[in-house]
């Protein structure tokens, strides 16, 4: 197998557009598992990790925009981690600290696993991915790019190079549940982003559809129950809100979960990260 080393984006370009069928390869927490596995056999690899563009993470005044190769141990801590805190938790339920060290935002993008923990998060941030090849660059949002189970729209010679999120306005939540509490991938995710200033929210779900997918319904469901000043949210709707969470969901049965647990778990997801942020209120409170 020829191993190449690539130093820049250019050179990434050079390399993709001289033979389309290279692979690249980031952390290789993915890859190489197929590689051992015997599901993928390169010809000629493009490891991309050492690239300083796609290491780095900057922000200005509204939005962070982390390179494709910025690691999980980067994001689950310190600035980043501050600037987009949900980001960060899902970090942290990656793997083990071994994974998380090598493992790469754009390799979990690349990967487009449903269970995908960067996933929900980024589609409830209405994240911009944006491509490069040698014509140029340009961006789409996470729901064009991915665009079925392991499938993407990525066309030949082109890769990502970073994705650009809002910064932090309001609280947000990340929840992943697991058949054990670490190590574990997700038989169901969910993502709450709140926007204060616009009283409105993002919703993200992962592992219980194909594809990362916005549970629009719950989102403008409730927005009319929320009380932005207390930070309060009326309880008896709750329910009413995990059952539109749900049904943005359309599991299957696998190894990992059969689909109603999925479907009923991800629904009460919905409502735990609502009432970790909004305190629920009776009728009398
Ligand atoms: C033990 C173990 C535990 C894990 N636990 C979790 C978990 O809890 N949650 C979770 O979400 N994942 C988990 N994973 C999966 C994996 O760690 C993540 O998906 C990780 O983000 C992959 O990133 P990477 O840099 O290692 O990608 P790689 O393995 O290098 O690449 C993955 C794929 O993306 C492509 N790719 C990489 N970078 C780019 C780019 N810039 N542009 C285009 N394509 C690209 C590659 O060609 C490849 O197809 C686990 C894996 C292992 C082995």
């Amino acid at each position: 197998m020829e191993v190449l080393i690539a130093s820049s984006t250019k050179e990434i370009c050079e390399l993709l557009a001289q033979d389309h069928s290279r692979q690249l390869l980031a952390g290789g927490t993915d890859f190489m598992v197929e590689v051992n596995y015997g599901h993928r056999d390169p010809s000629s690899v493009i490891a991309i990790d050492r690239v300083p563009e796609l290491q780095n993470w900057r922000h200005d005044e509204d939005s962070v925009i982390i390179g494709s190769c910025v690691t999980y141990r980067e994001i689950e801590r310190g600035p980043l981690a501050t600037l987009v805190p949900a980001l960060a938790q899902a970090a942290r339920t990656v793997g083990s600290p071994q994974i998380r060290n090598a493992g790469t935002i754009g390799g979990n993008i690349g990967t487009a696993s449903p269970a995908g923990d960067m996933l929900p998060v980024l589609s409830a941030l209405g994240a911009t991915i944006t491509l490069r090849s040698s014509d140029g660059r340009r961006d789409i949002t996470l729901e064009e790019l991915i665009t079925g189970v392991k499938q993407t729209s990525l066309h030949k010679g082109e890769f990502i190079e970073s994705v650009r999120v809002p910064v932090l306005e309001g609280p947000q939540e990340f929840l992943k549940v697991g058949s054990r509490s670490a190590m574990v991938i997700s038989v169901a995710s969910l993502a709450l982003i709140t926007y204060p200033k616009t009283h409105t929210v993002g919703i993200g779900i992962g592992a219980v559809n194909p594809v990362p997918t916005r549970a629009r319904q719950a989102e403008e469901f409730i927005v009319d129950y929320l009380d932005w000043e207390r930070m309060q949210v009326n309880s008896s709707i709750l329910e009413n809100f995990g059952s539109l969470i749900a049904a943005a969901s359309s599991p299957i049965d696998d190894h990992r979960s059969l689909a109603a647990y999925r479907h009923h778990s991800v629904g009460v997801l919905g409502q735990r990260a609502l009432t970790r942020i909004f305190t629920p209120r009776g009728p009398n409170d």
